[in-house]
């Protein structure tokens, strides 16, 4: 049963391969069902956690799977990885192609192989019409780059988990993105990140947990999962002083048309 009748939600970004969500999929699927959290995607961050987002999407019909090399694990990529991620990037449970994107924190790939896997990515996105996933930490100027470099003009996708200023989202709006935000916005001193919610069109806002990461506010520090993506929309609802129904809708209807999801 769903406690908030007639709203629905989507997460556009979770983990469920990663524990401890793996360890009961289907608990977290139906505390999601009851919180009203009724799509999620998860998301691929190497040719075998792609390979298992499918096969969530294939088992659970809630789930969409996007496929994708983490810059964190972009010194894996090959021609045959490659190859192999096209082939499953066309079967129609794929709704993204991600994570892609560039981390200048953790640094756990070199850079230089961190910029040519993601603009590799952004070009086999393009060969197979899917929107793009995109992590970036610390790499707001060089993502911006590459972004604007590779795909100007028919760029779709979503920075996921923001985390610049509003000069960034501006210019990631520009660039005709979304900008997905996660619990983070929920923490007291995530002042940034409610200015850019303050600042994001809700025509271009969509909400995501991360999880099992960045639990929000009151489970910070706790394993995050998909039914807490209700929490988020409730920050958002408070920020913009908009009821938590037309975060619901608004963020849902983005979410469906980006990812091509069918109705629930
Ligand atoms: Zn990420
Ligand atoms: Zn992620």
């Amino acid at each position: 049963m769903n406690i908030f009748p007639g709203l629905d939600f989507i997460d556009t970004h979770t983990h469920l391969d990663i524990p401890p969500l793996s360890e009961d999929q289907p608990g977290a699927i139906s505390r999601a069902e009851k919180a009203g959290v009724c799509q999620v995607i998860t998301i691929g961050i190497d040719l075998a956690s792609s390979k298992k987002s499918l096969e969530l999407a294939e088992q659970f019909p809630q789930v969409f799977a996007a496929v994708g090399i983490h810059p964190h694990d972009a010194k894996g990529a090959s021609d045959e990885v490659y190859k192999e991620l096209l082939e499953l990037a066309v079967i129609p449970n794929v709704v993204a192609w991600g994570e892609i994107g560039l981390d200048f924190v953790k640094e756990y790939s070199p850079r230089d192989i961190q910029r040519e896997v993601f603009r590799q990515q952004i070009q086999m996105a393009g060969q197979v019409d899917l929107p793009i996933i995109i992590h970036n930490r610390d790499a707001h100027v060089e993502t911006v780059e590459i972004l604007r470099e590779e795909a100007a003009g028919t760029l779709r996708g979503v920075m996921h988990c923001f985390s610049g200023d509003v000069k960034v989202a501006k210019q990631v709006l520009d660039l005709g993105l979304f900008i997905s935000v996660t619990g983070v916005v929920t923490f007291p001193k995530a002042e940034v990140v409610k200015e850019v919610v303050r600042y994001v069109p809700l025509e271009r806002l969509l909400i995501e947990t991360d999880s099992p990461f960045l639990s929000p506010v009151p489970y910070r520090g706790k394993p995050n999962e998909p039914a807490r993506v209700v929490h988020v929309a409730k920050e958002i609802a408070r920020i913009k002083e908009v009821p938590l129904e037309e975060i619901a809708r608004c963020t849902s209807a983005n979410a469906r048309d980006l990812f091509r999801l069918p109705a629930p």
